[in-house]
C-alpha cells in the first residue's frame, strides 16, 4: 500500500467519506458511489486506427463528457489519491477487452514540470504502475518532457500549448532490446496531438507498435 493510500485510509476512519461527484456517503471500500460508477457504462467497442496517427491503435474507457471526465478531474486537480486504484481498474476493463500485443512494455505520458508542481504528484505514473501490476505488462518510464525550446519564447500561452512537436524525448535507449511493443496510457484524449507526438518519438526510438489507452475521450 502506498503511503498516501495508507494516510487516506486513516483519514477515512475518522471522517465519513463522500462520493466526490454526487456527495452521497460512501460504503466501505468505495471511492465513487455505485450509482456514479454505473454511469461510466460499458467499455465501448471502438478501436481507432488511422493512417494519420503514429500510434497503431487507440482505446478509451468512456467519453470525457460524462462521469469519467468528472472522475479524472477530481483525481487530477484534488489529488484524490484513493481514486488511482479505481482508475487503474477502469484501464484494466479496457485491457481485458482489447489486450495489447504480447511482451509489451507499459509507459505513460509524463507531466510537464509546471503540471507536476501544480498537482504535486505524477498522476499518470501512479496509475501506470498499478495497471502494470494488475495486467502483468512490465512498467518502464520511457518518455520525458524536454526543456522548453527557445523558439517558443514570445508565443502566447495558447500557442505554446498547441505546439507539441519535439516536446517529448525517449529516455530508454534500450527500447530496441525489448519486443518494441509499447502500451502508452494517458488520462484524456483531446486532440490526440500529445499522444501522437509521444508515439512518434517512441517509433523513432525503435518501438514497433504503440497502443494507446485512455480513460476519457473528448
Ligand atoms: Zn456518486
Amino acid at each position: 500500500m502506498l503511503k498516501a493510500d495508507f494516510l487516506s485510509e486513516i483519514a477515512n476512519t475518522f471522517f465519513p467519506r463522500r462520493c466526490p461527484l454526487c456527495g452521497k456517503t460512501l460504503e466501505k471500500g468505495e471511492v465513487i458511489c455505485k450509482e456514479c460508477a454505473r454511469k461510466i457504462g460499458a467499455v465501448p467497442y471502438v478501436r481507432e486506427e488511422s493512417k494519420k496517427w503514429f500510434f497503431d491503435a487507440m482505446f478509451f474507457r468512456a467519453p470525457y463528457d460524462g462521469v469519467m471526465g468528472e472522475i479524472v478531474k477530481v483525481y487530477k486537480f484534488s489529488a484524490r489519491w484513493s481514486l488511482s486504484t479505481f482508475l487503474a481498474d477502469k484501464f484494466m476493463e479496457v485491457l481485458d477487452v482489447f489486450p495489447p500485443p504480447k511482451n509489451s512494455v507499459l509507459t505513460y505520458v509524463p507531466p510537464t514540470f509546471k503540471s507536476l508542481k501544480e498537482k504535486g504528484f505524477d498522476h499518470m505514473k501512479t496509475i501506470a504502475k498499478k495497471v502494470s501490476i494488475k495486467s502483468g505488462v512490465s512498467f518502464r518510464t520511457l518518455l520525458e518532457v524536454k526543456k522548453q525550446r527557445k523558439y517558443q519564447v514570445g508565443l502566447s500561452k495558447e500557442k505554446r500549448k498547441e505546439i507539441v512537436f519535439g516536446k517529448y524525448g525517449v529516455l530508454d535507449d534500450e527500447l530496441y532490446k525489448t519486443s518494441g511493443n509499447v502500451v502508452l496510457i494517458d488520462d484524456v484524449f483531446t486532440t490526440g496531438a500529445t499522444l501522437n507526438e509521444c508515439a512518434r518519438v517512441l517509433k523513432i526510438s525503435g518501438a514497433s507498435s504503440v497502443w494507446v489507452y485512455v480513460l476519457a475521450k473528448v
